[in-house]
């Protein structure tokens, strides 16, 4: 993982700095993989694009607010740039803070994974609540995303799995033919034979 140095970020409504890593290059070795996409990589982590602030709780775009580079060691006493959490990510929704149909299936997409509980031992299905909140939120990424893109067609395979609809989740699935997707297609194939909707921590 190569880091520059320190971003600092100011809030747009308040000009609070905050801390922001600032990721040059890095590698998802030794990474944990899920059937939603979601991973956690040590030497790769999930730069936020936006933030809660930590001053006056606006939320805000990191592409579109005031920030310098720091060599000052005075960035590290400062508070650290963090993804919202779930309902900081529904309020930036409701709020409308996205400007693009891109970020709007950004933060769609985190809080997916936010809501979705997940289990760090290899081949274990987690336990699957699907609530309004959470159907509301699948249902408008569903709609967002293009199917004729086959990029998005994992994404939206999954999304139909863990809303239960086994037939969309296996058509959907039919057409991922890339090699390089084989083992996670196969891993989520199963859990939809099996009729398992929960999110499966890929092996
Ligand atoms: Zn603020």
């Amino acid at each position: 993982m190569i880091l520059g140095h320190p971003l600092i970020v100011y809030c747009p409504g308040c000009n609070t700095p905050h801390m922001q890593m600032n990721l040059i290059s890095g590698n998802t070795f030794g990474g944990v993989f899920w059937s939603d996409g979601c991973s956690l990589s040590p030497m790769l982590p999930d730069i936020p694009l936006f933030t809660r602030c930590t001053s006056c709780n606006l939320i805000f775009s990191l592409k579109r607010c005031k920030q310098t580079e720091s060599e000052d060691e005075e960035v590290f006493k400062m508070p650290v740039v963090v993804q919202p959490d779930i309902n900081g990510l529904a309020e930036a929704l409701t709020l409308k803070v996205h400007q693009s149909g891109q970020e709007e299936i950004y933060l769609r997409i985190r809080l997916w994974w936010a809501l979705n509980n997940r289990s760090f031992n290899k081949g274990e299905i987690g336990h699957h609540i699907v609530d309004q909140a959470y159907r509301d939120n699948a249902i408008r990424l569903l709609n967002l995303l293009d199917v004729e893109n086959k990029e998005n067609l994992l994404t939206i395979a999954e999304l139909y799995r863990n809303l239960g609809e086994f037939d969309k989740c296996s058509k959907t699935l039919s057409g991922v033919t890339e090699k390089h997707f084989e083992n996670h297609v196969k891993q989520i194939k199963d859990a939809c034979n099996r009729g398992l909707s929960a999110v499966v921590r890929l092996n």
